[in-house]
């Protein structure tokens, strides 16, 4: 091992922080590197909130290369294909395939997972690690200058914590109370999209049997439906999308169940038996980032959605942080002297070249996002051109449908 030793503060235990935590644990000590990383949580205990999350190729080639996959996969769905249907006569418009077709062209399964169950996989390995440890209920107070680095400073049991570090990694989510403490301009901050998510989680035996194999998404005016199966095929992960007044910050709000169904009103008799099944809905303002953002400020590097906050409509957001995670470790540990890339004149410029590099592809899959807003929420008489044109992309060049994004989920970023 080098005599180099080096120390990473990572500020957030959420899906960035422990696969960033992950992958530079595994890339150092292939590179015989020394580093100690430590991982800074708000939260008192592990949060594993949440509900459905999608993880296509390009994250779960990561996971694999973290020794993930296997207990990820006990606990995912696979879904054999996307079906687009009409909200309101419930009609099949398109039938993207996945599962073994996605598998075999990526290489990698595209999976769907209950976020607890992957927070709860990637804790457990970190834990397991003897160069990583997690402090609990330590929240950012603080970012302080000293000449042209930072420091932090936590607040733990109203105690400061002072923790020096060669490298601070925020990954302290869309509402980063490190972005905050920068003082950065309005172009770096996540904005409330005008978009609400309305999620639920359904037992019923039925409904679960029936929509066991396949995402589902079925699409209207101005709002759009998402359902798959989670937790190992025993439940199906709901959630609806619709436009509206911003609701309080939070994950895990109550929802009105009356107010989303005046949003469906008119929608077919399967959406109307699922809302039923769902028992207590969270609601959940989405939070979009401008596309100038910027990651890196010298020795503070923000990942995941603290760095790029995304709408889900291209499932995008946990795996964009789990690239970043593994670009970052990438770019850290390649090459024989490996140690060059943390001496102080190096690492920003190391850090600038990262930001550089994911930028295109973050801004893309951004854009992507956005546009598949405004397609799935048109309403008559353009969505029925949307429904003919995708209806004939199904019937006379299915496979067009996946391949359209292989720029996206073929994308490599496990070689560390
Ligand atoms: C409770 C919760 C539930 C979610 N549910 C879903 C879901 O159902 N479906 C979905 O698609 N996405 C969900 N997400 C978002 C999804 O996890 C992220 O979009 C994506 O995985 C990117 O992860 P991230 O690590 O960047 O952010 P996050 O997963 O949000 O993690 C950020 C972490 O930073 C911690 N943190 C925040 N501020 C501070 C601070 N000042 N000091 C220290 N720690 C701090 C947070 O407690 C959190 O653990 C959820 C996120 C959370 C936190």
């Amino acid at each position: 091992m080098s005599e180099q030793r080096k120390t990473v503060a990572i500020i957030g235990a959420g899906i960035a922080g422990l696969t960033a935590a992950l992958s530079l644990s595994l890339a150092a000590n292939q590179a015989e590197q020394s580093l100690d990383i430590e991982i800074f949580e708000k939260a008192e205990v592990a949060n594993e909130e949440g509900a459905g999350l999608q993880l296509s190729p390009n994250a779960t080639h990561i996971l694999q290369k973290l020794g993930l996959l296997d207990e990820l996969l006990a606990c995912a769905g696979q879904p054999q294909n996307i079906i687009m249907a009409d909200g309101r006569t419930g009609q099949q418009i398109a039938d993207i395939p996945l599962g073994d077709y996605a598998q075999t062209r990526y290489g990698a399964p595209y999976i769907v997972v209950h976020r607890g169950d992957l927070h709860r996989i990637l804790l457990a390995k970190a834990t397991q690690q003897t160069n990583i440890n997690i402090y609990f209920g330590h929240e950012l107070a603080n970012l302080v200058q000293q000449d042209a680095k930072y420091k932090c400073e936590f607040n733990y049991l109203g105690k400061a914590i002072n923790k020096q570090a060669d490298l601070y990694i925020a990954a302290d989510g869309v509402w980063s109370q490190c972005k905050s403490q920068l003082g950065l301009d309005a172009r770096n901050l996540a904005v409330y999209s005008g978009h609400m998510a309305w999620r639920g989680l359904v037992d019923d035996t039925q409904l679960v049997e029936k929509f066991q194999n396949s995402t589902h998404v079925w699409l209207g005016n101005k709002a759009h439906v998402v359902l798959y199966p989670i937790s190992g095929g025993k439940q199906l992960n709901l959630v609806a999308f619709t436009e509206g007044v911003f609701k309080q910050k939070s994950w895990a709000l109550d929802a009105d169940i009356s107010e989303l169904k005046t949003h469906l009103t008119g929608w077919n008799e399967d959406i109307e038996a699922l809302l039923d099944a769902a028992g207590q809905m969270k609601i959940w303002p989405l939070c979009a980032g401008a596309p100038e953002y910027q990651t890196a400020h010298d020795n503070i590097l923000f990942i995941g959605d603290a760095a790029h906050p995304t709408l889900p409509y291209q499932a995008q957001g946990a795996a964009m942080a789990v690239e970043d995670a593994a670009c970052l470790a990438n770019l850290l540990y390649a090459g024989a002297e490996d140690w060059h890339h943390w001496a102080d004149e190096i690492l920003p410029l190391k850090l600038r070249v990262y930001e550089a590099s994911r930028h295109d592809r973050v801004t893309k899959t951004q854009q992507t996002a956005l546009q598949n807003a405004r397609i799935f929420h048109l309403s008559a008489p353009i969505s029925w051109a949307r429904d003919l044109y995708l209806k004939f992309l199904s019937r006379f060049a299915r496979k067009s449908l996946l391949s359209r994004l292989d720029w996206l989920y073929s994308k490599r970023y496990d070689n560390f």
